[in-house]
């Protein structure tokens, strides 16, 4: 294995984008760049853009492409990520953020964007029982608590259901995958830049899936 990878995953909401980033992110000793977990650190901290984010979000509506592209610019400008690369996790979800993205990596391009594919009746059921870390953002449900007392095993934080995962927010997140974020998989596969794993089984299962296409990939260039 070599260290370094700088990859976008992509997959509807449910689809384990979350628990495989971070497994990949571990691997390959690179940073985890989650927008979604960016914007509830920011709404934890109750700045005015904090506020104006957890409104969206609450909602199941997408963030300004503006606002987030902004937010990935002065991400990727961490040395961090230019030595050894990243996972991006929920961006880019629109194909104005996947334009902007090719621009502000210019030569440093992506080996992958991987679209993790999962039924949307499957998505809807993990949906419904995932619970997360309030704190760190570690992925739960309610077939795999944590040990004590719906506290964070990690890092002691509470675990609770996000608000985004209630029924009405889940639907209009589904609805508003397909509209923009779906378009995005024909994009990188005009930019000869798509490869889709299957996302059901296990949560190993899959992470081999993700680790075989990288490899396969480098391999053939
Ligand atoms: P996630 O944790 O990736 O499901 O993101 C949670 C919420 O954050 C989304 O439903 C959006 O409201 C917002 N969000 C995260 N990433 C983006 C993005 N790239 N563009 C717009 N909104 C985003």
């Amino acid at each position: 294995m070599v260290p370094g990878a700088r990859l976008v995953i992509l997959g509807k909401q449910g689809a384990g984008k979350g628990t495989q980033c971070a497994r990949l992110a571990r691997h390959y000793v690179v940073p985890h760049i989650s927008t979604g977990d960016m914007l509830r650190a920011a709404a934890r901290s109750q700045t005015e853009f904090g506020r104006k984010a957890k409104e969206f979000m609450d909602a199941g509506e997408l963030v300004p492409d503006e606002v987030m592209i902004g937010l990935v610019k002065e991400r990727l400008e961490y040395e961090d990520t230019a030595l050894r690369g990243f996972i991006l996790d929920g961006f880019p979800r629109t194909a104005a953020q996947a334009e902007a993205l090719a621009e502000l990596l210019g030569e440093r391009e992506l080996d992958l964007a991987i679209d993790i594919e999962l039924p949307t009746e499957e998505a809807l059921a993990r949906l419904g029982s995932r619970r997360v870390c309030n704190v760190c953002g570690a992925i739960y449900s309610t077939d795999k608590a944590p040990y004590v007392n719906w506290t964070c095993d990690h890092c002691g934080g509470e675990v609770v259901q996000r608000e985004d995962d209630q029924p009405e927010a889940i639907r209009r997140r589904l609805v508003l995958y397909e509209e923009q974020t779906a378009p995005l998989i024909a994009w990188y596969l005009e930019h000869d830049k798509l490869v889709t794993v299957d996302g059901l089984g296990t949560p190993e299962d899959v992470f081999r899936r993700l680790v075989g296409a990288l490899e396969a990939k480098r391999q053939a260039t």
